[in-house]
């Protein structure tokens, strides 16, 4: 799990940060809006955690435009005088408010909280049998079948194709696929995923499955 900590408070910063180390999560520190954005999209991290007094723009602004594209949870950390509640934070679509000073075990405990809830939205994903028309996809076999065809992949493509199918219909970065197929972040790795992506494309006899979005990542689907 990786934590996108967006504060620019140092003392904070460095509490939250060694708090999140000492709970064995990883996690990347911004003290700005505009490097929040830049790193949400370049890391598509697991979580935010949200100051809302930044020096270059408002953490609710921060936090509608990752909103208007994500739903990764956002957990808001506020100070006392900021003027919003728990209501505008919710409605903003943050998924939980702290205010500070807040207990790095209570922040950590949030964090599980929130990460749980929203992983428990997708029961699509966790099935291992899945259907889309025609292709069979099975995770526990890894067997993938079209119209009954069995087709036969590496087990790289194999685990690029079953990631990308847990969620249709739905773009995925490039750096979130790298992570969880190839577990890194190393960015010259993006050449590697566009090879499987060509091949599985091809073994499957349609571009269509899996569509470029350019520059963003992939996403994949029934062809039109
Ligand atoms: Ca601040």
């Amino acid at each position: 799990m990786h934590v996108l900590v967006v504060e620019d408070d140092e003392s904070v910063a460095s509490s939250v940060m060694e708090g999140l180390a000492t709970a064995n999560l990883g996690a990347t520190l911004v003290g700005s809006g505009t490097e929040a954005l830049r790193s949400f999209a370049e890391l598509s991290p697991d979580i935010v955690l949200l100051d809302l007094g930044l020096p270059d723009m408002d953490g609710t602004d921060v936090c509608r435009s990752i909103r208007s594209t994500s739903s990764t949870p956002i957990i808001i950390l506020s100070a006392r005088d900021d003027e919003i509640d728990r209501v505008v934070a919710l409605e903003i679509g943050a998924d939980d408010y702290l205010v500070k000073p807040f207990g790095m075990r209570e922040l950590i405990a949030r964090i599980r909280a929130v990460v749980r809830r929203s992983s428990t939205v997708e029961p699509e994903s966790t099935k291992s049998l899945r259907n889309y028309g025609p292709l069979s996809i099975d995770s526990r076999s890894r067997r993938v079948t079209l119209a009954e065809v069995e087709i036969y992949f590496t087990p790289k493509e194999f685990d690029l194709l079953d990631y990308l199918s847990r969620d249709a219909g739905a773009v995925l970065r490039r750096a979130e696929i790298l992570r969880n197929v190839w577990e890194t972040n190393w960015y010259g790795t993006t050449k590697t995923l566009d090879a499987h992506v060509a091949a599985i494309r091809r073994k499957l006899g349609d571009p269509g499955w899996i569509v470029s979005v350019r520059g963003i990542g992939f996403r994949f689907g029934l062809p039109e």
